[in-house]
């Protein structure tokens, strides 16, 4: 078998090729066999327009069943497959289109008008239209291509994707990951979390960041296994469709957003076998909460963009609330002192992964991948952690969110948690703002339940019992909503520049 992450799929594919791989919301069916044409169609048109293996193929578009076949065609093509959130402004776009020079461009029809210019100005070289009915000139061209296409071979270390980092500090950068990376990860995880070709996954994520598009998608191929595929998570069709469903995978909203429906009950879901978390921190309140509910474990994992996934609870045995879960199978993690790059035992430092997962470095990045990298080999995620004497993760943060406060570390996980322990507080988001005495003064950002109600004093005087008072906020803000961004991670950087002259 070669190399390469298509040829990995194939080797999975179910033997009745009418076994469905994925169905839609609204009621399109793909089956494997269909998987095989329609990416030959597309590929052939690929191929067409004179792409090349190493070739990016840049794609804006609304989720859909063909937004996903653009991505194994672009497997089976041999090119570099390069996703862009469809939130993201024609301003936005420009500077991804400058740095990876694609040699096609694929967006939503709706954009036309601003991003025709922007891709001729740019001098790229096709420019076609997906939108999320299949309408735009993609699909249409990839009609008058034959289905018949022999796959382009690629080796375990050439370039199968860039994706870019969500940037929330400086430029967003594209990390490279090669066919090696996205297939150790789909294998690893297809045996750990026991996926067979009986499962069927609830796919509600974005399919342009690594937890939907590569670790959703990736491993319902690895198992043979099918998929129902959503355009986004829509409460009502959640509900509708779990009866259907073997596992979901989420990020911490949908769970609490489930939590939220009175028709989301342990009925509904018992015939269920996993439920899995990631992309940004669940808390343990929902992590209990859910497992009252339902009688399911949330399972909780670790991944980033670089490094695909690093460590996840067990399938069998403990899957601990606010840990996620030991190093998987053949991937080094470790904790480290951020400064000295020292790896240290029991204590909070950074996490460092190295294994076949991690990625080989930013697109034309040299010197900022260098910097993140340790001499052995080791990533620097920049997560803040620790772990415990049985090996699971314990993630505190990102280094940038650790507030110093006259000199004292305070990490915001450590004050969000004895917050959130509150009763009537559904959630809190602690920050560091600049404060002429202390250099970062702590500040709480809090969401309360519907119909609770606190006063900032009240809510200090009940902290003095948990927290020593240089951990304690200066000032507690009451908000209706905390910002998040697509992955469901509260966008702290946007609350620190919201209030960043509370104390001038
Ligand atoms: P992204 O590259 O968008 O996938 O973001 C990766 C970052 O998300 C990680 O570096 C962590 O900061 C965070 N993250 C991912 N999974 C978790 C998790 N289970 N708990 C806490 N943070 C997480």
């Amino acid at each position: 078998m070669a190399d390469d992450l298509f040829s990995y799929f194939r080797s999975r594919f179910p033997e009745d090729m009418e076994k469905v791989f994925l169905e839609t919301s609204d009621g399109r069916i793909i089956t494997y066999g269909n998987l095989l044409t329609e990416t030959g169609r597309l590929a052939n048109l690929l191929m067409s327009l004179g792409l090349a293996p190493g070739d990016r193929l840049a794609v804006q578009a609304e989720k859909s069943a063909d937004a996903l076949l653009l991505y194994l065609a672009t497997l089976r093509a041999g090119a570099v497959y390069l996703p862009l959130n469809p939130a993201y402004t024609a301003s936005e776009v420009r500077y991804f289109l400058t740095d990876a020079a694609p040699r096609a461009f694929i967006h939503d029809p709706a954009n036309e008008s601003a991003l025709s210019a922007l891709a001729t100005e740019l001098g790229i070289a096709h420019r076609l239209t997906l939108g999320p009915d299949s309408s735009g000139t993609l699909m249409a061209a990839a009609m008058k291509h034959g289905s018949d296409f022999t796959d382009i071979a690629r080796n375990a270390d050439d370039l199968a994707a860039i994706l870019y980092t969500s940037g929330t500090t400086g430029r967003s950068k594209g990390a490279m990951l090669t066919h090696a990376n996205l297939r150790s990860n789909a294998d690893v995880l297809c045996s750990f979390w026991r996926f067979t070709a009986e499962d069927v996954l609830l796919h509600a994520l974005p399919i342009f960041h690594t937890h939907g598009l590569f670790v959703g998608t990736n491993v319902t191929l690895a198992a043979g296994a099918s998929m129902l595929f959503l355009p986004r998570f829509e409460l009502g069709d959640v509900i509708r469709l779990l009866p259907r469903a073997s596992v979901m995978m989420g990020v911490p909203t949908f769970y609490t957003r489930l939590l939220g429906a009175p028709a989301f009950t342990r009925d509904l879901v018992a015939h269920m076998r996993l439920f899995v978390s990631g992309s940004a921190p669940l808390l343990s309140q929902t992590h209990t909460e859910f497992t009252e509910r339902t009688g399911h474990a949330i399972l909780e994992r670790y991944g980033m963009t670089e490094t695909n996934m690093n460590t996840s609870n067990p399938y069998d045995g403990a899957r601990i609330p606010g840990s996620v879960g030991p190093a998987l199978p053949g991937v080094e993690v470790r904790i480290a002192n951020p400064e000295t790059g020292k790896p240290i035992r029991g204590d909070v430092g950074v996490i460092e992964v190295r294994g076949p997962n991690v990625f080989g470095g930013y697109w034309n990045m040299p010197e900022r991948t260098a910097e993140e990298f340790r001499a052995d080999g080791f990533f620097i995620t920049g997560d803040l952690g620790h772990i415990d004497e049985r090996g699971y993760v314990y993630i505190i943060g990102r280094a940038k969110d650790l507030i110093i406060s006259g000199g004292l570390n305070v990490y915001p996980v450590e004050v969000e948690d004895a917050i959130n322990a509150l009763p009537g507080v559904t959630e809190s988001a602690v920050i560091g703002v600049p404060h002429p005495d202390f250099g970062e003064a702590v500040v709480a950002v809090v969401k309360l339940n519907a119909g609770a109600g606190m006063t900032e004093s009240q809510m200090n005087s009940q902290l003095a019992e948990r927290l020593a008072g240089f951990k304690r906020p200066k000032r507690v803000l009451f908000t209706d909503e905390l910002p998040r961004n697509t992955m469901g991670k509260v966008q702290k950087k946007a609350l620190r520049d919201l209030h960043a002259r509370l104390f001038s």
